[in-house]
């Protein structure tokens, strides 16, 4: 059954319009795919007093009775995985398999974050007195204002939503201008699950510096969440600052990915596929740069090139499609310029390199790439992997870790103690070891990054933490 999405944004009072509306374009081929309510900040500061409403009910709601909200929610999920999927592909571009994977990776934080509602329970705290007793109890930390990315439209919204419900708290989303549907119908579900009105909206909007301001100034507003790029979220955590708001940033990565010669080369050169391409490599865990130890250069560059010129590059809606386009023109042209400039400067396109029409980009792999390059610098969020030669694993480190940013990394080797030795010299806060696809992503592990890519970790108990106050209660008997 596909649920019908009317031109609004969702409030506490239920659907509403706004009087002005902003549409959304599918990748593929630039056609209309709807029209959703364009929200400014006087909606914004609607939904901040509706929020404080409904967190004195929420907030006092028995655990359980959220969680079992909290479980429908995840149901209904699951049970609209084909339209939610197929919403979010053609909203943002992702390949239809992928978007209907990402339906369930969302669910299962919804069903991991039920299952922990019901274990909030507290700890004690001993005393080196006789006559005192100590506890510790956790209370939601109030109104959370979530700014969501395009990546995953769904999977970063339930990552920071499930576990704020779950804890207590409310929150006021703000999704990104290219998905704001696949939020809506979101939003859409928690309402048919029961969610109470005001503890879950979700407002779109095509300015988010002017909607943003009045959370930022509110003081009553005490949670930020975000994710998205670095330059976005350095703003953001000083906005943050004025009135002291507990701040979780998700931002960007420049994932290295590292052979050594020990490794089953085949098998890496399958698996840095999976890492590169998924989403069409707009993916903050995703490798953006391939070092390969020298002595295995050659046959690793060449497997690697083959299963990348086999990948089908296509219309996203089907089911066969593998890399679909990139989101728009301005990720379209960040693309080009990385390439362009890593060309102009000595690196040559083993495959692919080019424009493919409209907003598709061929899955390219580089070669010939050096320090210096664009590509070696910035997150270029595209199908696109430079390969780099390396001698020695302290060089291969050295490389790796040369970076500002610290999100997601990976190696490949067949020697345990380089394993671990490599593992622990990466200074980044999620590290696949012959692992592709971390189990990071999951909602029982930490995921988050370590310098410029971010502040906090979602997923597990650590992405619960982020929106409880732990308080310390101190009693002495009579
Ligand atoms: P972006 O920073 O441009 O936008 C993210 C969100 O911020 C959008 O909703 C946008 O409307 C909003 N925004 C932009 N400027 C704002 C402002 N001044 N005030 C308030 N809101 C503002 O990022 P993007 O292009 O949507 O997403 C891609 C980036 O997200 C990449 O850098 C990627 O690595 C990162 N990302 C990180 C993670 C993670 O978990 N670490 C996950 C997914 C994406």
């Amino acid at each position: 059954m596909t649920k019908e999405l009317p031109n609004q944004a969702y409030f506490a009072d239920g659907w509403q319009t706004t009087g002005k509306t902003f549409s959304v374009a599918h990748p593929g081929d630039g056609r209309a795919v709807g029209e959703v309510a364009d929200c400014g900040p006087a909606e914004a500061r609607r939904a901040i007093e509706a929020a404080l409403e409904a967190f004195e009910g929420w907030r006092r709601t028995n655990p359980y009775a959220r969680a079992e909200i909290l479980e429908r929610w995840n149901d209904l999920l699951l049970a609209h995985e084909a339209e939610l999927g197929r919403l979010m592909s053609l909203e943002m571009g992702k390949p239809i398999t992928e978007s209907r994977g990402e339906v369930k990776y969302s669910a299962s934080f919804v069903k991991w974050y039920a299952q922990e509602a019901v274990r909030l329970h507290g700890e004690r705290v001993l005393s080196r007195f006789d006559h005192k007793r100590g506890l510790v109890s956790y209370e939601p930390v109030g109104v959370v204002y979530a700014v969501t990315p395009w990546n995953f439209p769904t999977g970063m919204i339930t990552r920071k939503a499930a576990p704020a419900l779950a804890a207590g708290c409310v929150i006021v989303i703000k999704p990104a201008e290219q998905s704001p549907m696949s939020a809506l119908y979101l939003a859409r579900l928690w309402e048919e699950a029961g969610g109470p009105k005001g503890t879950l909206q979700v407002l779109p909007t095509s300015d988010p510096v002017a909607f943003s301001r009045p959370f930022f100034d509110d003081e009553r507003v005490r949670k930020v969440t975000f994710t998205g790029s670095t330059e976005v979220g350095r703003v953001l955590y000083a906005q943050a600052a004025k009135t002291l708001k507990r701040v979780s940033l998700e931002l960007g990565g420049h994932a290295p990915f590292l052979v050594f010669e020990d490794a089953d080369l085949d098998k890496a050169a399958r698996d840095v596929v999976l890492s590169k391409f998924r989403n069409a490599g707009q993916t903050c865990i995703c490798t953006n740069r391939v070092f390969v130890q020298e002595s295995v250069l050659e046959p690793f560059t060449e497997a690697f090139a083959a299963a990348t010129a086999a990948l089908r590059l296509g219309d996203p809606l089907l089911p066969e499609t593998q890399v679909g386009p990139v989101v728009d023109a301005q990720g379209l042209a960040k693309v080009r310029e990385h390439v362009e400039d890593a060309l102009a400067k000595g690196a040559k396109a083993v495959v692919g390199g080019k424009v493919r029409g409209g907003l598709y980009f061929e899955p390219t792999v580089l070669s010939g790439v050096r320090p210096g390059m664009k590509i070696m610098t910035e997150e270029t969020f595209g199908p696109v992997a430079p390969v780099i030669p390396f001698t020695a694993e302290e060089e291969a480190l050295r490389l790796a870790n040369d970076t500002p940013y610290g999100l997601a990394a990976y190696a490949w080797t067949n020697n345990l103690a380089r394993a671990w030795r490599v593992a622990e010299g990466l200074h980044y806060g999620i590290v696949g070891i012959n692992d592709p696809i971390p189990t990071a992503m999951a909602p029982q592990a930490p995921f988050g990054g370590m310098k410029n890519s971010g502040v906090g970790r979602e997923g597990g108990w650590w992405g619960l933490e982020e929106y409880l106050e732990a308080k310390f209660i101190s009693m002495g008997l009579q």
